[in-house]
């Protein structure tokens, strides 16, 4: 199997620090809101690498850790009037739930930062001992010129004679100006804890530094989060993780999912194209979007549009028909068994899993699935498909499932007899153009809680409440 990595930026063979085990660890959300599409766009890319990692045999230690505290989660409580413990929590609740909408399975932990702050003031200290971090006016900041590999991941140029002289502009009167914050003494009316440097709270990178070596340790896999993070918040990670541990690499493998843009443009509240999950959900079905995302590269960006997400629907549509006449035939088929239709299966998931073991190419993956819809199709048509032929097929989307968790497997459901003729009572009636009859038995029909839905494949009925 093989990914990309964006530390080597080139294709690497995957072989876990400890066999068939990955440690994996993404960044996570900061819950002063709800949670937005994008993050839904780096989430469900994260939880489809990470669940065919297990489908490929790999126990999978997952973690994504949450950001309560920050400046965000302070003004936002603040005017809100509740404390950043009540803000998290309320948020932590609404982006669960939204995850679970979207099929998105638990990570195995999801620690706070406001969780680990003991271990938080910990490493600050020993990079503080270790001559990587000085303290100032306003807090502890960590040395860049100290780390010889600062900027390796983002292939950075540091202009080393920046950090001989002192920058006179800068009001903290930081030793570089892109030394960055470990700790920040406290201001007034902030949350803060006591620490060796008085009051005060952890910067923003430190706290995956110290998550993931307290649940995966020193070094692990694979790390990810979107491109917006690569630099400054990963690479400080490595410089943070690195020089305390002195071990390297801190992560194996780096992984950047591409941004979600709307309609071609960045997200941004100023916009005012900013689309959070429970506005999402309310219009799109948490499944179809799960789809859309999922027919996108993990690393390329993605267009959100409703004109793309109808697109999705009606091919997830097309692949959810087949999966149904598939059921249907495995119940009903009278035709005995082809080896062509065998043979056509197990290419299929042959091809769907070269592409997914070349970086995660679902694209690839999808378009072969796509190929062997329309072989199906045909056939279906030409009679080649037996009982088991079918089940055969039925079992490798359940396969493919098992980590893609798009497709409906759900037999027809019966109706009662007078139901079912009702319906072709009505049938009847719109084949001879008498509108009044049919729309009067749509009408009835409608009332005893069942939806009818014309194509040009015919009338189909669904159940409503
Ligand atoms: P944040 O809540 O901004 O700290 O982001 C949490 C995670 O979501 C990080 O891994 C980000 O890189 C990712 N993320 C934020 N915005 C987007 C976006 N528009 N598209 C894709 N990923 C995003
Ligand atoms: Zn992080």
């Amino acid at each position: 199997m093989k990914l990309y990595n964006s530390l080597s930026r080139e294709k690497e063979e995957l072989i876990p620090l400890k066999e068939n085990e990955i440690g994996m660890y993404v960044c996570g959300p900061t819950v002063y809101g709800p949670g937005h599409i994008g993050h839904a766009r780096t989430y469900i890319a994260f939880d489809v690498i990470r669940r065919y990692l297990e489908y490929r045999n790999f126990k999978v230690n997952f973690v994504v850790n949450i950001t309560d505290i920050h400046d965000d989660m302070i003004k936002t409580a603040n005017k809100q009037g509740i404390t950043i413990f009540e803000l998290a929590d309320k948020n932590i609740e609404l982006f669960f739930k939204d995850l679970d909408l979207l099929k998105i399975n638990r990570a195995t932990n999801y620690p706070r930062v406001t969780q680990v702050i003991p271990e938080i003031i910990e490493m600050v200290k020993s990079l503080q001992e270790k001559g990587f971090a000085y303290e100032t006016d306003d807090g502890v900041y960590f040395k860049i010129n100290a780390f010889k590999d600062y900027g390796k991941l983002s292939r950075l140029k540091i202009d080393e004679s920046k950090g001989k002289t002192r920058v006179d502009t800068d009001k903290y009167d930081k030793d570089n100006p892109m030394d960055f914050a470990l700790w920040k003494k406290a201001k007034e009316n902030e949350p803060s804890w006591e620490s060796p440097w008085g009051k005060g709270r952890p910067g923003w990178h430190i706290e995956c530094s110290v998550m993931s070596k307290k649940l995966l340790g020193e070094q692990f896999d694979i790390h990810g989060g979107a491109k917006d993070l690569e630099f400054p918040h990963h690479e400080n990670e490595i410089a943070q993780s690195e020089a305390c541990s002195g071990k390297k690499p801190f992560v194996k493998y780096w992984m950047h999912t591409g941004f979600l843009n709307v309609n071609g443009e960045k997200m941004s509240k100023s916009l005012g194209n900013f689309i959070t999950l429970p506005e999402l959900l309310q219009k799109v079905n948490p499944v179809t979007f799960r789809f859309f995302i999922s027919l996108i590269h993990y690393s390329s960006p993605v267009d959100y549009s409703e004109k793309n997400i109808l697109q999705a629907e009606k091919t997830l549509q097309r692949i959810n028909e087949l999966i149904g006449k598939l059921i249907d035939l495995n119940k009903s088929s009278e035709v005995k068994e082809t080896p062509e239709a065998d043979e056509v299966i197990e290419k299929e998931r042959t091809e769907f899993i070269e592409a997914m073991d070349d970086d995660f190419n679902a694209p690839k993956a999808w378009a072969s699935v796509f190929e062997f819809n329309k072989k199906m199709n045909a056939l279906i048509d030409e009679k080649k498909i037996g009982k088991h032929n079918s089940e055969n097929a039925v079992n490798l989307f359940k396969e493919i499932n098992s980590f893609m968790d798009v497709f409906s497997f759900e037999e027809k459901e019966e109706l009662d007899s007078n139901l079912m003729n009702l319906i072709k009572e009505r049938e009847k009636a719109r084949n001879e153009k008498n509108w009044s009859l049919s729309d009067k038995i749509r009408d009835e029909l409608k009332l005893k809680g069942i939806e009818l839905i014309d194509s040009k494949d015919g009338t189909k009925w669904r159940k409503i409440n």
